[in-house]
Order: structure tokens, then C-alpha cells, then sequence
């Protein structure tokens, strides 16, 4: 890689959260970043304990735990204390109507505040939350809230009318609809209002003694790769998420946390509820959608510390151009971080640039529950490469032999991204699937169905879903290094690479590219773009065909669908396409 490592100075590496990742990892242990917790009485472990009661136990409850800000420019500050009694009484809106623990609660909610009171008081009460998209359509509503076994919905007036109202009568499971607008609301026939029947519930509930291995969370993958899967996790990923915010995130309380993730992706909850409450910071929690001139004008006047959005979010800012960011103040920031896709080298730096920090990359999943491999703030970091595994993970490359053995690959090799089963926040099932849970395990590894590699300094570079790896003439070509390349070229905003079949090269690589404002498609382009891309990457590796797009196929967590540009371009059959942004389906 011709991008330089970025080193922290030795004022950064000391002042950050965990200063000497080393160290950290030679005396980490999972039993340790437990007894850093609160803890139930009678040796039980609850999150939305962790995330709230505890700190208003301990005298902090009138700090700001979350810092709303309406579409409409409207601004509201919840406590702590504020929000331990949401939750409290959200808890008993449902005990009062005869829902107990397991009880299974979902979500159907942008950023408002009843959101953080349904989570947390579902968590408080021992009943098991799911959050969804709003932007979800009908039949991925409706497939997920079966497959969850929904008993209870919290969502709107409006999303119930238009995505649930015609056939949601129809699901045996659902016994009560909570319409979270405000008292104004007209509430639907069937439906329950939930500001009033809050202000009627008592302000404290007993949070129920939830065991570390009780079940707290269902949440279901992208859907990426095929048809999403509902990963259950229990109280115990807690300790993962307090752990993993602070070293990942650098998180520390009275930061001024921003995490851009929408509710109904799994990011949204560890990172965008748990990680961040039990570190006692302040949440910005935005309702408004993506908007460059927004979030730069966040970001600066709410002098956001910590930052934690997506690689197609910074691509956005950086298609949006330097100029956007003019005139702001970022000198608050602190630590950036990126998850969700490979984070190309060229976002990093031009984290550095323009915000004036580099983007740290981590990598993980909705079956790891947390972070496991990042760039943390002490360490120094290699642009491109997603870091190291953090304290308490263990992490290698594995090849499968013929016979089914998992051996570890050396350093430089690509091989499947594996780790060793044991952290708190690893997902405990695939709801009503399990063989395709025990095919996830082998050899004493958990297979994460990424490829990578690992470099020899223990940093792991991502290199394509075990599906989307190319072989052509012999060569083995993960996409996210072509579509790196490809970004780097002055008029390339996006890029999606695939393999096709070709009867000389087995396959040839084909990609497809979104352009900035102010470039528009021609030959002549495509030709320059394929020049640099073969200077950068060499003729094997740099792509045979470039397509203009006006955008690329994402799910509704914002990660590019290869597989559908592939099927579309084989003329296959697309597969689930449900998570599907609307606008591309
Ligand atoms: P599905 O499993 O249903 O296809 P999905 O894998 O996209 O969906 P998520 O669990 O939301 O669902 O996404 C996790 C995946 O996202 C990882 O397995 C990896 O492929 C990708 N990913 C996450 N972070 C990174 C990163 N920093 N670099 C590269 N890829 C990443
Ligand atoms: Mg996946």
C-alpha cells in the first residue's frame, strides 16, 4: 500500500482511553471488564441496569444523557435521571397490561426519545427488544415480526397506517400497538397511546434480575449477502459493549458522543444506546436524515468529541467536496470512526484533512454484538486496514482444508476472517436456524464469512465477502482494493467491483462507478479511469469494463449489494431484496 501509516504523537497515545493497547490485551481479561460494572444484586447482570440505573445510583443522574435534535430544529436534554424514569415507566406501561419477561418488543421508530425508553425499559423489565427501519417497507416488516415471534410494537400514527395497518391483524403474535407520537395524535383504532399511558405508569420499576444469559436482543443482519438473520443476544454483551466503547471509541464520560447509525441496524443499539450510556456520556441523537450542511453544522455547534458514522456517509461528505466543510469550527474532535464496509484509505486521510482527525476503522458484525478489530486512538494507524483485534479477542485468518480441518493461514495470506468464540457479545443463536448457526463454527473458530488478511505487525486488512473474492488468470482479487483505487481518481464518488465469467480468465473484473458532481459519463472518462486504475493496480488486477451509475444498489445500513449488481448483470434471480433502499429496487 502506498498510503503511510499514521502515527499518533505520544500526547495522543497517552491521553487516550486505552493508552497502550499492548498492555491492555497481556492483562485483559472478560471476568475483569465485568467486575468494572454494577452488577444486579444476587450476582445478576441487566443493560439497561448498566446503561442508566447505575449511574443514577452513583450520583450522576442529572447529567445529559441524550441531547435531541428535532428535524424541525426543535432541542430537548434527557438526565439520566430523566431517562431512567422513561424506562421505568415504559416498563410498567407493559407489566400493567400483562406482558412479563421474554415478552418479545419491537421497534418501528426513526430517532425520537421513545425509542431509548422502549429499549431500555424492555431490557429493565427482562423482555427481549428488536429494533426495525423505519424506512423498512411492509413485507421486511412483516417477515421480520414474524420470524421475532413480535408481541408488542412501538412505532407511529403514520407508520402503522401506511406499512402495517392492512395486514398486521393478521399476526397472532402481536397483542399491543404503542403509537409513541405525542398526546396530539390521533391514535389508531386497535392502537394504544404511549404518552399518556407513561405519565399514568409509576416512575420506578424493579429491574428484573436478567442472568448474563438471558436473552435481550434479537437483531437482524443487513441482509447483504442473502436473506437477513435474526441474531439473539443476551445481557452479558454489556460487558462487550462498555469494553469495546471504550477502546474502540475512546469513550469517557462527558464526551460529546455523535453515532450516525439508524435504530433499526444493530450499530444503532450497541453503539447508538449501550456502548455509549454505560460510558456515561451525552448522546447527540439527530432525527434528521443525511444532509452534508447538517451534520458539518452538528458536528461544530454541538462540538461533537467522538464521531462514529459509515464509510458511505464520509464518502458523501467528501462527493459533497472541501468547501462544504468551510467556515466550521471542528476543533472539539476528537476521535473519528468508521464501520459497516471497508473504509478506503482515502477517507481516512481526508478525515485528517478536512475535520481535522483521521477515521479510526473497526470491523464487526451483528453476530459479534461489538467491536472486535479496530484502530484505536493510541495506536498508530495504516489507512485501508480495518486495525487490530481489541483486548479479549482473539482473531485469525483460516483456511478450510478439503476435509473440512481449519488450519491458521500466515501473515500475508487471505484467507476467512475467524475468531475464538468467548466474548461476552457473540450471538447466542440464529433465531429458528440452527444448522446455519453450527456451520458458522469450526475447529474451535467462529467463521465470519469475510475474507482478510493479516499483515506481519498483527493489523487486518479486509479484502471481500468470502462470495465476492475474484479469481482471474490465476489471481485471487478482493473488490474493496479495486474499489479503492477507483475512489482515488478525482471524478469516482463510489465504486462496486464484481467478477464476471469469461471463458479465458475465468473471470474478469467489472465495476461499476458513481461519479461526482460536476463529471458526467463518457468514453473518454472511462478510458481515463481504467488508465489509472490499471497505473495503480496493474493490468491483471485493474478492472476489464467500468459502467456509469447514477448510485449503487445499498441496503438500508448503507453497504453496497454486489450481489445484486452481479445478478442483474447475469440476469439471475435477485434474491432477497428487501433491505434494499427504495428508490433502487
Ligand atoms: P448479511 O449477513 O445478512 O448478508 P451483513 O453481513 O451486511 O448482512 P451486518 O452484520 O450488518 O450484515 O454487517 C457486517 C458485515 O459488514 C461484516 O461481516 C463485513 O462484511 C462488513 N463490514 C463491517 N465493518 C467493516 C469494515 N470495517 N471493513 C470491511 N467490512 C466491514
Ligand atoms: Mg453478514
Amino acid at each position: 500500500m502506498s498510503w503511510e501509516t499514521i502515527r499518533k504523537d505520544p500526547a495522543t497515545r497517552a491521553a487516550a482511553a486505552m493508552p497502550d493497547p499492548d498492555a491492555e490485551r497481556a492483562r485483559f481479561t472478560w471476568e475483569a471488564a465485568r467486575a468494572r460494572l454494577s452488577g444486579l444484586p444476587g450476582g445478576g447482570l441487566n443493560i439497561a441496569h448498566e446503561a442508566v440505573d447505575r449511574h443514577v445510583a452513583e450520583g450522576h443522574g442529572g447529567e445529559v444523557a441524550i441531547r435531541w435534535l428535532g428535524r424541525d430544529g426543535a432541542r430537548r436534554e434527557i438526565t439520566y435521571a430523566g431517562l431512567a424514569g422513561d424506562a421505568a415507566r415504559f416498563a410498567g406501561v407493559l407489566a400493567a397490561r400483562g406482558f412479563g419477561p421474554g415478552t418479545r418488543v419491537f421497534s418501528l421508530l426513526g430517532r425520537v426519545p421513545a425509542l431509548y425508553a422502549a429499549a431500555l425499559g424492555t431490557l429493565k423489565a427482562g423482555m427481549t427488544f428488536t429494533p426495525l427501519f423505519a424506512a423498512f417497507g411492509p413485507e421486511p416488516i412483516r417477515a421480520r415480526m414474524e420470524i421475532g415471534g413480535a408481541e408488542v410494537l412501538v412505532t407511529t400514527a403514520a407508520l402503522w397506517r401506511r406499512k402495517l395497518a392492512d395486514w398486521a391483524g393478521g399476526l397472532p403474535s402481536l397483542r399491543l400497538v404503542l403509537i409513541a407520537d405525542g398526546e396530539e395524535a390521533e391514535v389508531p383504532a386497535g392502537c394504544t397511546a404511549l404518552a399518556p399511558a407513561m405519565a399514568a405508569a409509576p416512575e420506578r420499576f424493579p429491574t428484573h434480575p436478567t442472568g448474563p444469559e438471558d436473552m435481550a436482543l434479537i437483531h437482524f443482519t443487513s441482509g447483504t449477502t442473502g436473506r437477513p438473520k435474526g441474531a439473539v443476544h443476551v445481557h452479558a454483551a454489556v460487558i462487550a459493549h462498555a469494553a469495546t466503547g471504550r477502546f474502540a471509541l475512546d469513550l469517557r464520560p462527558g464526551d460529546i458522543y455523535w453515532c450516525t447509525a439508524d435504530p433499526g441496524w444493530v450499530t444503532g443499539t450497541s453503539y447508538g444506546i449501550i456502548a455509549p450510556l454505560a460510558n456515561r456520556v451525552t448522546m447527540v441523537v439527530d432525527e434528521a436524515e443525511f444532509d452534508v450542511r447538517r451534520w458539518y453544522g452538528i458536528l461544530a455547534a454541538e462540538r461533537v468529541t467522538v464521531f462514529y458514522t459509515a464509510p458511505t456517509a464520509i464518502r458523501m461528505l467528501m462527493r459533497a467536496g472541501r468547501d462544504a466543510a468551510q467556515g466550521h469550527d471542528f476543533s472539539a474532535l476528537r476521535f473519528l470512526a468508521s464501520v459497516g464496509e471497508p473504509l478506503n484509505p482515502e477517507a481516512v486521510v481526508w478525515g485528517a484533512q478536512v475535520l481535522g482527525r483521521p477515521f479510526h476503522d473497526n470491523w464487526w458484525q451483528t453476530e459479534t454484538g461489538g467491536i472486535m478489530i479496530a484502530n484505536t486512538a493510541a495506536g498508530d494507524i495504516r489507512p485501508g486496514s480495518m486495525g487490530r483485534p481489541l483486548p479479549g479477542v482473539t482473531a485469525a485468518i483460516v483456511a478450510r482444508d478439503e476435509d473440512g480441518t481449519v488450519r491458521e493461514c500466515a501473515a500475508g495470506a487471505i484467507g476467512e476472517l475467524a475468531l475464538r468464540p468467548g466474548w461476552p457479545s457473540m450471538m447466542r443463536a440464529y433465531l429458528h436456524e440452527e444448522a446455519r448457526y453450527a456451520r458458522c463454527f469450526a475447529g474451535g473458530w467462529y467463521l465470519s464469512g469475510d475474507l482478510a488478511l493479516r499483515d506481519a505487525d498483527g493489523y487486518f486488512w479486509f479484502v471481500g465477502r468470502a462470495d465476492d473474492l475474484i479469481k482471474s488468470s490465476g489471481h485471487l482479487i478482493g473488490p474493496f482494493e479495486v474499489e479503492s483505487a477507483l475512489i482515488e481518481h478525482p471524478a469516482v464518488a463510489e465504486a462496486a467491483v464484481i467478477g464476471l465469467p469469461d471463458e479465458a480468465a475465468g473471470e474478469i473484473v467489472k465495476a461499476y462507478v458513481a461519479l461526482k458532481p460536476g463529471f458526467a459519463p463518457s468514453e473518454a472518462l472511462e478510458r481515463e479511469i481504467r488508465g489509472h486504475a490499471r497505473r495503480r493496480l496493474g493490468p491483471a488486477v485493474a478492472p476489464r469494463e467500468i459502467a456509469f451509475r447514477q448510485s449503487l444498489p445499498k441496503t438500508r445500513s448503507g453497504k453496497i449489494m454486489r450481489r445484486l449488481l452481479k445478478a442483474r448483470e447475469l440476469g439471475l434471480p435477485e434474491g432477497d431484496t428487501s433491505t434494499l433502499e427504495a428508490d433502487e429496487r
